[in-house]
């Protein structure tokens, strides 16, 4: 996939790295924010096609930054990254406009998988539109 930018919100560097490494593989142009505050600041600037995206981020949690996010920017693909079961039952509940969920450990393969998955729906949807 070329030129799709993704922005990981992760504070566990080691998280990011590996997740980043993955994805330049694929050839996504990744920006990084360590926190959900740093996420939101650089939100505008960045301009990402994907936002994947921790929920257990200190302060502001993956949840309200998600919340914030779609305040202004209801296209943007949201993949939230998960580390409890409970956690999916509040992304599932909420409704609060998550695309799709990884649960922790992952493998980056399937993220990268999962985001082609939905650029292809979008992809159908916008051809099927033009008719
Ligand atoms: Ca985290």
């Amino acid at each position: 996939m070329e030129n799709v930018k993704v922005l990981i919100v992760e504070d566990e560097a080691s998280i990011r790295k590996f997740v980043k490494i993955n994805l330049e593989r694929s050839k996504f142009i990744v920006f990084e924010a360590e926190s959900g505050e740093e996420a939101l600041e650089s939100f505008s600037s960045i301009k990402p096609d994907v936002v994947v995206l921790d929920v257990m981020l200190p302060k502001i949690d993956g949840f309200e930054v998600l919340r914030r996010i779609r305040e202004i920017d209801n296209e943007v693909i949201v993949i939230m990254l998960t580390a409890k079961s409970q956690d999916m039952d509040k992304i599932m509940g909420l409704e609060i406009g998550a695309d799709d969920y990884m649960i922790k450990p992952f493998n980056p393969l399937e993220l990268i998988a999962r985001i082609n998955t939905i650029f292809r729906r979008i992809n159908k949807d916008e051809s099927k539109n033009k008719k």
